[in-house]
């Protein structure tokens, strides 16, 4: 049957369009680390037309289908098996529109985040969702995932910067909402429905993206503070102050300061030894406007002891040089093996949580590396546990997720649940909740088709 379907796909997309043999094999399945594709065939298909036949063919030999976008994701959502075949958007890699009137910007789903970023920022407008991988994630991947990054605190998740979405059904149906205005109730909001449903409802094809004005200013700090109820308090603070300017709060613990800024590349701009590190910046129209009034903040949380120490940075350079100690994930592959996890929890718990996190750590592995950093002021904490084996991944993912559910916060904050978090979404979601998106699921694709195995059995 594989090869009467392939004929008939070729038929379809042509043979640029499709790729099998070696050429799917020497892929990957997502990013460092994964393994090699094992599908049928990739499909490549350059228009929503010929995907829509695509998956009309599917559907009638009940083809199970994997999306592959920039495969960034770092849940397994692009894992395959030998009996699926893959559709990468990797030819449908084109903005047809950028609207400055309305600050919309119409786009394939294939195009790169950077790209889109780049469009924007070349008509005077921004995008404002930006993530580490932006040059290979993808449009249509980080509408899947409704990937979050360093500006959630802001402008929210990939979901709010969605206005309208165009998706292909598993029975081939193209699903048309590409709607550009903000306000637009009427019924069901379908974009949001396929927003980080992760390829399992439908493949987004298209969409038009809110862009937003481009601020001129900027002025970033790096501060140390002594104690983690300082952290809450400043984040409050700060949002009271700056307004709306506010851009990010992202927080080191002391033990991933130390550690990356002990590499050679880095030179550390606070001296290390203090508990937690904080990045802070703002946004506006001026950049000596926003360091006045930054340092207004740091001036006053200096009062009330909230904080230690701090460093605005005076120039690009000085900027990049922080945010590259915070984005230095290479780094932690020091500790490896290592085992790495995205969770939410709110601010009030974090700190027991991690204290119960590590007392359980201590007592299974004595030499464990418990890393933390993250978005606080998104709720959103990384851990990095190193020098654990691979084989006890599973106990090592038992313990952070079983501890995550009683402190009501996420097993996922913001990559998903693929097929790496699959066997613990009971963590996060009630027995109700799970049997009404499998009965949504059952709705739109019957036949189980898109992404089978994926988020849920
Ligand atoms: C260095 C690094 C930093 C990262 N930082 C962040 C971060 O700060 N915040 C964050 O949220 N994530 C982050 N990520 C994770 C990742 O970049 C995001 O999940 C991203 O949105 C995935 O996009 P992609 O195009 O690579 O999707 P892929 O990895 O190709 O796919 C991800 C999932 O989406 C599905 N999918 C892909 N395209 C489509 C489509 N067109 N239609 C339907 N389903 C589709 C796939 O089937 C899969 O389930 C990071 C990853 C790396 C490697």
């Amino acid at each position: 049957m594989s090869q009467n379907i392939i004929k008939e796909l070729t038929e379809i997309v042509g043979d640029k369009g499709i790729l099998t043999g070696n050429d799917v094999s020497q892929r990957m399945d997502g990013w460092i680390g994964a393994p090699a594709c094992k599908a049928i065939a990739i499909i490549r298909p350059a228009s929503t037309e010929e995907l829509s036949a695509v998956m009309k063919l599917c559907h009638q030999h009940d083809q199970s289908v994997t999306t592959h976008g920039g495969l960034t994701g770092l849940v397994g959502g692009g894992i395959t098996r030998s009996t699926d075949i893959v559709v990468s958007l990797e030819r449908m890699r084109n903005i047809s529109h950028v609207d400055t009137q309305n600050r919309t910007l119409t786009t394939e789903a294939g195009v790169t985040l950077q790209a889109v970023q780049e469009a924007a920022d070349d008509n005077g407008l921004f995008y404002p969702v930006d993530l580490g991988a932006r040059g290979s994630a993808t449009i249509g991947g980080n509408i899947a995932t409704n990937a979050g990054g360093n500006r959630v605190l802001r402008y929210g998740m990939t979901r709010e910067s969605i206005l309208g979405l165009e998706a292909v059904l598993a029975d081939g149906t193209i699903i048309s909402s590409m709607s550009g205005v903000i306000k637009n109730n009427t019924g069901y909001n379908l974009p949001h429905l396929f927003i980080g449903s992760e390829g399992t409802l439908g493949i987004v094809t298209r969409a038009v993206l809110r862009l937003r004005p481009k601020l001129q200013g900027e002025a970033t700090a790096l501060v140390a503070v002594e104690k983690f109820e300082h952290l809450s308090r400043l984040l409050n603070m700060a949002e009271a102050s700056l307004g709306g300017s506010l851009s990010s709060f992202e927080v080191m613990w002391d033990n991933f300061y130390s550690l990356v800024t002990g590499f050679e590349r880095h030179s550390a701009p606070l001296p290390v030894g203090s508990p937690f590190y904080v990045i802070i910046e703002t946004q506006g129209n001026s950049n000596e406007l926003e360091q006045e009034r930054l340092e207004n903040v740091l001036g006053e949380a200096l009062d009330l002891q909230l904080i230690t120490d701090a460093v605005v940075t005076q120039s690009v350079s000085e900027r990049e040089k922080v945010w590259a100690i915070r984005d230095d994930i290479e780094a932690l592959f020091s500790l490896a093996p290592l085992h790495a996890f995205d969770i939410s929890l709110p601010v009030t718990v974090m700190e027991e949580y991690l204290t119960t996190l590590q007392t359980e750590l201590d007592q299974k592995w004595p030499d464990n590396r418990c890393i933390v950093f993250g978005h606080l002021g998104d709720g959103n904490l990384h851990i990095i546990i190193g020098q654990v084996s691979a084989e006890e991944k599973k106990q090592v993912e038992e313990i952070v997720y079983r501890n995550v559910h009683p402190y009501g916060g996420s097993i996922s904050a913001e990559h998903g649940i693929g097929y790496e978090k699959k066997p613990y979404l009971q963590y996060s979601r009630s027995k109700e909740e799970i049997a009404l998106m499998k009965l949504i699921k059952q709705a739109i694709d019957p036949k189980n088709l898109l992404n089978p195995g994926k988020m849920f059995d």
